[in-house]
């Protein structure tokens, strides 16, 4: 049976439509499920019992199962388990502009990146646009908090599951749903090419990251399995594509990992790549996992990647560190879950 929280404004008044019944009744449910936030559909007062049991034929509405959480003072970090038994996880950080919260879009993921625990346990399926919405909902309820900020940065490749993504997006963003902003919606992507140009053609203003970690093929091939597939010249000219269709600006990020992108040669060798493309540069301080050999950069290491970058007009930030202290790095608390 699908989950009631998979339905987008859209995929709703249609069923509606098929069962005879009135579209603005979308609305309805909308308004139930994502502003009174009720958890059964006989809570729905304003809606016939007639309505109320065809949803209940056709739908669940099942939470998702909080199995663990860990919190420090900036970080909660959350780790479900779904319907299948399989774990996913979400982190909510608090920041000074808002609460922002990391959502997961896959079990594991397939991009193999070296670096990453998430790539290290390998897809095991595609998270459905309800298992994306219920992370969002479960979070709000469990800490009493409004998330204003949703990231889509956790466990999996977003853009290797483009349709459920999108939709989950759609019913976020909606005003009549869970009304995040779509400037306040951020995609991180290993760079899968021609979906970023897909996504270039996608009305919404949604920001848009690419994990990039490497000035060039050589250590990007030897850190990230798809740069075989799509090399730096395809990456680069999509995301130009991207930046012409949307004039947004796009972010890079880029984890500094000790002796492999780290030096002041990288560092230039980055600024020519990016000089004059609309765009900022994170720096990701690695999180190392007990799992995998690579090591974080020094923080002397760091500043000066930093200054270099800034020397040559690059717009560039240092991500706080969140929740080191939590396990908080992609994947790691599911992996860690796991191994127990
Ligand atoms: N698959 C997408 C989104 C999820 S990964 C992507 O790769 O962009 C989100 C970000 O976390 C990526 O930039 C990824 O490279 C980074 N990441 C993965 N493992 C990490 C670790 N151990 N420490 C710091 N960042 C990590
Ligand atoms: Fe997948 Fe992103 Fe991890 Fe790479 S960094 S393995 S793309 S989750």
């Amino acid at each position: 049976m699908k989950n009631i929280y998979g339905e987008t404004m859209e995929a709703l008044e249609q069923y509606f439509v098929e069962h005879n019944q009135a579209k603005f009744k979308a609305t309805q449910v909308f308004e139930w499920l994502y502003k009174k936030r009720i958890h059964q559909f006989d809570e729905m007062r304003n809606v016939s019992k007639e309505t109320i049991s065809l949803l209940q034929q056709d739908f669940s509405m099942d939470f998702l199962k909080i199995v663990t959480k860990k919190s420090d003072q900036d970080v909660s970090k959350y780790l479900f388990q779904l319907e299948d038994d399989n774990y996913i996880e979400a982190v909510l950080m608090y920041h000074d502009y808002g609460n922002s919260l990391c959502i997961s879009t896959q079990v594991g993921c397939n991009m193999g990146c070296h670096f990453c625990e998430s790539g290290r346990l390998k897809k095991v399926r595609n998270l459905k646009t309800s298992e994306m919405v219920r992370q969002v909902l479960a979070v709000e309820e469990d800490s009493a908090i409004r998330i204003s900020h949703v990231v889509l940065m956790g466990i999996g490749e977003p853009f290797d599951n483009y349709e459920e993504v999108i939709k989950f997006i759609d019913i976020i963003n909606h005003p009549k749903g869970i009304d995040i902003g779509s400037r306040h919606i951020t995609v991180s992507t290993s760079g899968i090419v021609p979906k970023i140009k897909e996504f270039a053609d996608y009305e919404k203003q949604v920001n848009l990251a690419i994990s990039l970690h490497a000035p060039n093929n050589t250590i990007r091939n030897s850190i990230m399995e798809i740069n075989k597939a799509y090399p730096i010249e395809k990456l680069i000219e999509a995301i130009q594509y991207y930046i012409s269709k949307t004039n947004r600006r796009v972010t890079f990020e880029y984890i500094l990992l000790k002796g492999v992108n780290d030096s002041r040669e990288n560092a230039k060798e980055l600024s020519t790549l990016l000089a004059g493309i609309n765009c900022y540069v994170n720096l990701i301080p690695y999180n190392e996992t007990s799992h995998i050999e690579y090591k974080k950069s020094d923080q002397n290491t760091i500043l000066a990647f930093y200054d270099e970058l800034k020397k040559n007009q690059i717009a560039v930030t240092i991500r706080r560190e969140f929740g080191s202290n939590v396990n908080a790095a992609c994947g790691q608390l599911r992996s860690n879950y796991k191994e127990e």
